[in-house]
């Protein structure tokens, strides 16, 4: 018999879409696979380098459970770069990636009986772990076009059993970047209501509106003292396997991790901080912009094709390298005898008819959703991005089930 634990999880519903989409793959199907959350390109050569350096130095023993002194030391440099605000080592834990980093913020944090107030669309590893934690997600819906949340609507939900708010910009699976009024507005409302602020930052350098990521703590100066600033290089270095990641936070909760640390993991494997740590020192960002780049010709060049779509809004896709369709309209428009109800039966026909992977809306808390990565190798981005348009265009045609 299980712990009762157990059965507030379900599976991961983005690992689900990736495994039917390889199961199509290995039946015999020419599948393209836009579901998986990773860019696919090979990682820069300094973290290779500096993995195999700490290899042959006979590189084997465990670290400080909050990670190497220098690679602290490095993050911390490498966070004041980026915000503008100064952090030191203290500040800094590395995680086996952000999502470890996020554990720690649940498990540090939150009480059975607490409410966490998570706004949807949303990452489910985000609910299912404050469920973890004995707590209660409440969501609190972000709506298109723009999927930024109303203050007025988190206002709401904040009740005397609300114990933090857990925010993602640039967000998945929306792809929207919060602008700085509404960053300052969550602050102002975790001040007023004394709340904790979780911030999943993975995907802060995936912005391509031409505006620079900001952190809450950058737009309201004032959350820091109340806020774990979540990060990881699993996206920015295309280095998901590797299990990398790192969060900023206050001493409590600096504290609180290195003990929870200590009895689950550990430390991050030491090889990857090795190498992380050789690639912020010897990197000369050529990677970064080589990847920035061939993102931003990607989504460009994918946006011309989207805007063929003729019932769904092209997507505002500001952030990460995800495409987040709106298909509510589309859907509603279909013949009562369609055997396309909802976005997961879209997502099954694009697979099925077009070997095109993709995750629907429903992993994320909203029926009416439809994701797909721009992170795929880009030849094969421009022939996938016109079977999704031929499908959905066709749905409103055709009366037969599928
Ligand atoms: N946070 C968000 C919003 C994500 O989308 C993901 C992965 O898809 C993660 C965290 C997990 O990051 P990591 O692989 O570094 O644990």
């Amino acid at each position: 018999m299980l712990a009762q634990r157990m059965s507030l999880l379900s599976g991961s519903g983005t690992a689900a879409a990736r495994e039917a989409a390889k199961d199509a793959a290995s039946a015999g199907r020419q599948v393209i696979d836009l579901a998986a959350g990773e860019v696919i390109i090979e990682p820069p050569s300094s973290v290779r380098e500096g993995a195999i350096a700490a290899i042959n130095a006979g590189t084997n023993r465990y670290t400080d459970s909050v990670g190497l002194p220098p690679l602290r030391k490095a993050v911390a440099e490498k966070l004041c770069a980026e915000t503008g605000i100064g952090w030191s080592s203290d500040d800094i834990v590395i995680t086996a990636g952000a999502k470890q980093g996020l554990l720690d913020a649940a498990l540090a944090l939150f009480n059975p009986g607490d409410e966490v107030i998570i706004i949807r669309p949303c990452w489910p590893t985000f609910h299912s772990q404050v469920l973890l934690a004995g707590a209660a997600p409440v969501f609190v819906d972000a709506r298109p076009p723009t999927y930024i949340p109303d203050i007025g609507t988190i206002r709401a939900a904040v009740t005397p059993r609300t114990k933090a708010i857990i925010i993602n910009s640039p967000n998945n699976p929306t792809g929207a970047v919060y602008d700085r009024t509404t960053l300052q507005a969550i602050g102002d409302l975790a001040i007023n209501y004394q709340l904790w602020i979780v911030s999943d930052e993975c995907y802060s350098s995936l912005i391509f509106t031409g505006s620079r990521h900001e952190s809450i703590v950058m737009a309201h100066p004032g959350v820091r003292s109340r806020t774990i600033l979540v990060n990881a290089f699993s996206k920015e270095l295309a280095i998901t396997g590797w299990r990398l990641g790192y969060f900023a936070a206050p001493p409590e909760i600096v504290s609180a991790a290195k003990k929870l640390q200590s009895h689950t993991t550990s430390n991050a494997n030491v090889i990857a901080q090795h190498a992380i740590l050789h690639h912020l020192h010897t990197g000369d960002g050529r990677f970064e912009r080589v990847m920035y780049q061939r993102l931003f010709d990607a989504r460009h060049t994918c946006l011309r094709i989207l805007a063929g779509l003729q019932d769904v809004p092209p997507p505002g896709a500001e952030g990460t390298f995800f495409f987040y369709l709106d298909l509510s309209r589309l859907i509603s428009s279909l013949p009562p005898g369609s055997a396309v109800r909802t976005s997961d039966d879209v997502a099954r026909l694009l697979l099925e008819e077009s070997g095109v992977g993709s995750v629907p809306g429903s992993v994320f808390g909203d029926v009416n959703g439809l994701r797909f990565s721009f992170g795929a190798p880009p030849e094969l981005l421009e022939p996938a991005l016109k079977k999704i348009v031929h499908t959905l265009n066709s749905l409103n045609t055709r009366q037969a089930a599928f």
